[in-house]
């Protein structure tokens, strides 16, 4: 008996290896696989007689195997499988390569079905590698509309779908958590129904319906979510902070620079903050390369002075470790001690008093790294969001600050609050992202989130060049980048996927290194990043970047390469048609920070007048946040603009952030579920799933 835990192990035809192969989808069991949606359909509904079949159409037909069998290449060294159907009007051949088992399946006088696209030539028509199926009561891979899933390697299109539908069973067991007045009130379509539509829809319209309800849920849990923020934010309370207004003036004259004027605003809106015994919540948005960094530390020296302590948490090990050393520098006039705290790097620095760690091994020193934040020795802590699970109670954490997360859910303030040292008070956050979501948009999405917008560049910044590189002139390309190189500047070429089996682009990235590495620069060190390496290979590759050492860096587009490198001067984006332009404009942001003219160069093979347009507008245009409005007007499906990255949008697997009227729709719904029951109350189910939801949206 199917249950929704029963792991895909225990499954039909589900050996080690393809479990291996789901498991990296995420998929272990059966709620897994149901909640796993197709990422396009393709419709073979229609049944096609065969000599009405066009050349170049996809279509179906039902038929009967006349001819089947196999036979070699005429090189001899591929199998290819011929069969011949026919139906009361006609007759058709297929043909399929390396797939000699088809004849084990399928056999002479067996009754098929045929899907796929009709190749034609003077003399005939034929389907070249068609799915097949036998007709059966009810088709899976034929004859319907079919699912298509995102794939991974050495897992196929048929096995996924046979999987999915022999747990459909399954959808009768699951429980439905949405409380039933909206069910109603939206005229929405059950979980069950709609689960089982989306995998495998009767037509069209119940696809759509399936959408709605699927859609509605995913929206639904976000709104609930910063609704109960918001709501338990109402009820809490957080020390008022002094403002130390000439220290903070001293600071910002000595600065190497001037603020700009977003700069000075946010900052001010910061402060102010600070000042409330109402914990901030707020989100500093701004481009890449638009100066949040020294705002935030503008914030937390502020909060130092008042003696109370801030912990920074970065994305990643070797984002934490850039701000760590930016920070000291920043700081290195000032009394206060500092520490980077992460599984692989564990340093302090003592700038207040001695902070000498005598300990040898990392666990050791990591301990007593921990004992001086309990005891308050150390003021700003920079680490991972690991940071908040580690067993670390601070002694006053009043202000914590995230990069590149959105927002914190209910159980990590609850969390916050009980490590902070002062249980009577949450502390002040700061979340801060280079994402530019149009503020109409981050209004109704962040409705529990105060927002604070760097719309304005440094003056000093250089316009970066950016151009479209046409096939020929690569060579040319290549020759601008030995210049550059020879002038002693660096270069980052990004690979995207290219395969949908390709997840982390591995595979991608590590062709074009060797391309590069031997065919067309021998000459110059080149280094590779992808998501396969382990932090510790990753740290090496980057810091032997930073200090010169490589001439190029190629990475994928999933590797963070947030780091800082003024040197680097060129960016070459492969395949760029297959990036949002919101990512594109992040890659971008990572030249152009240093004193030389940049340049960033997209290739793309794709002259498709869509992404002309696409690739145009980033030509011309610098800000992100217009890039976004422009992705947002051009967006194709599924595209949310680059936000796919940040932990929260994951939960977004059908909804998009441009179905505003359904959001308005979540909204209104979970405004007025909680005004009439704030602490959901009888509603087990629905807790269960916002509990889910939650550790979804933070999965460390
Ligand atoms: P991001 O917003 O991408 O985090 P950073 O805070 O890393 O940007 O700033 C990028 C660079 O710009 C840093 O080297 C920083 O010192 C510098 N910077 C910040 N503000 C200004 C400014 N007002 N004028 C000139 N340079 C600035
Ligand atoms: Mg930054």
């Amino acid at each position: 008996m199917l249950n929704l835990d029963t792991p895909i192990q225990q499954l039909n035809r589900v050996g080690k290896a393809s479990a291996q192969r789901l498991k990296k989808l995420g998929i272990e069991n059966v709620a897994d696989l149901l909640n796993y949606y197709p990422f396009r359909y393709e419709d073979f509904s229609q049944i096609i007689p065969i000599n009405k079949l066009i050349p170049g159409e996809t279509a179906t037909i039902k038929g009967r195997i006349e001819l089947l069998n196999n036979r070699r290449s005429f090189r001899k060294r591929m199998i290819i499988t011929e069969a011949f159907i026919n139906d009361d009007t006609g007759q058709i051949k297929a043909i399929w390569f390396r797939q000699p088992f088809i004849t084990k399946l399928i056999k002479v006088g067996d009754e098929v079905f045929l899907s796929g696209k009709v190749e034609g030539d003077l003399l005939e028509n034929y389907f070249s590698n068609p799915l097949y199926e036998k007709v059966k009561t009810e088709q899976t891979h034929t004859a319907r509309i079919i699912p298509l899933y995102p794939l991974t390697e050495g897992l196929s299109q048929k096995q996924i779908r046979f999987l999915i539908k022999s747990v459909i069973p399954a959808v009768s067991l699951i429980e439905e958590w949405l409380p039933q007045e909206i069910i109603k009130e939206e005229s929405l379509i059950t979980l069950r129904e709609a689960i089982s539509q989306i995998h495998f829809p009767d037509n069209f319209q119940t696809l759509a319906t399936a959408r709605q309800r699927l859609k509605f849920d995913e929206l639904f849990l976000i709104q609930l979510q910063s609704q109960l923020i918001k709501q338990e934010l109402k009820k809490s309370q957080a020390s008022g902070l002094k403002f130390h207004q000439e220290k903070i003036k001293r600071f910002v004259a000595n600065l190497p620079f001037q603020l700009t004027n977003a700069q000075r605003k946010a900052s001010w809106e910061i402060i102010q903050d600070l000042e409330k015994t109402k914990p901030m919540n707020r989100l500093l948005e701004g481009d890449v390369g638009s100066g949040k960094t020294i705002v935030a530390v503008m914030a937390a020296l502020n909060v130092i002075l008042n003696n109370k302590q801030v912990a920074l948490m970065a994305p990643t090990e070797i984002l934490a470790k850039q701000h760590y050393q930016n920070i000291c520098k920043i700081l290195k006039d000032y009394p206060i001690n500092i520490c980077l705290l992460t599984n692989s790097f564990v340093e302090v620095i003592g700038l207040r008093s001695s902070v000498i760690i005598n300990k040898k091994s990392k666990t050791a020193q990591k301990k007593e790294i921990i004992k001086m934040i309990e005891s308050g020795k150390i003021d700003l802590i920079i680490g991972t969001q690991a940071l908040i699970q580690e067993k670390i109670n601070f002694k006053s954490l009043e202000l914590v600050v995230i990069d590149e997360q959105h927002r914190f859910g209910v159980e990590q303030r609850k969390t916050l609050r009980e490590k902070s040292g002062n249980l009577q008070t949450s502390p002040h956050l700061l979340s801060m992202t280079a994402t530019p979501i149009p503020r109409s948009l981050a209004l109704t999405l962040y409705g529990d989130l105060d927002l604070s917008v760097l719309d304005e560049m440094p003056k000093d910044r250089k316009k970066i060049i950016t151009k479209l590189v046409a096939p020929p002139n690569r060579e040319k390309a290549y020759d601008f980048i030995k210049n550059q190189i020879n002038l002693g500047h660096q270069v980052f070429v990004i690979c995207p996927l290219i395969e949908e089996s390709d997840k982390l682009g591995v595979k991608a990235a590590t062709t074009e290194f060797e391309k590069l590495q031997q065919e067309i620069f021998p000459q110059y060190k080149i280094g590779l990043v992808h998501g396969k390496l382990k932090a510790k290979d990753k740290e090496k590759i980057m810091k032997d970047f930073s200090e010169n050492k490589l001439n190029i860096l190629v990475a994928t587009a999933v590797v963070e390469v947030g780091i800082d490198i003024p040197n680097a001067t060129v960016m070459i984006i492969e395949g760029a048609e297959r990036f949002g332009l919101a990512s594109l404009h992040q890659f971008r942001g990572r030249i152009g920070r240093g004193p030389a003219q940049s340049y960033c160069l997209l290739f793309t093979d794709s002259w498709a007048e869509k992404t002309q347009e696409r690739l145009k507008a980033l030509i011309n245009c610098n800000n992100g946040f217009e890039l976004a409005e422009i992705d947002l007007k051009l967006r194709g499906a599924g595209d949310l603009y680059g936000l796919q990255q940040s932990g929260f949008l994951n939960t977004l697997k059908i909804a998009s952030l441009t179905d505003f009227a359904l959001i308005k729709k979540t909204k209104d719904q979970a405004e007025k579920l909680l005004a009439n029951n704030p602490h959901l109350e009888n509603l087990p189910e629905l807790q269960e799933k916002l509990n889910l939801f939650l550790k979804n949206i933070h999965p460390e």
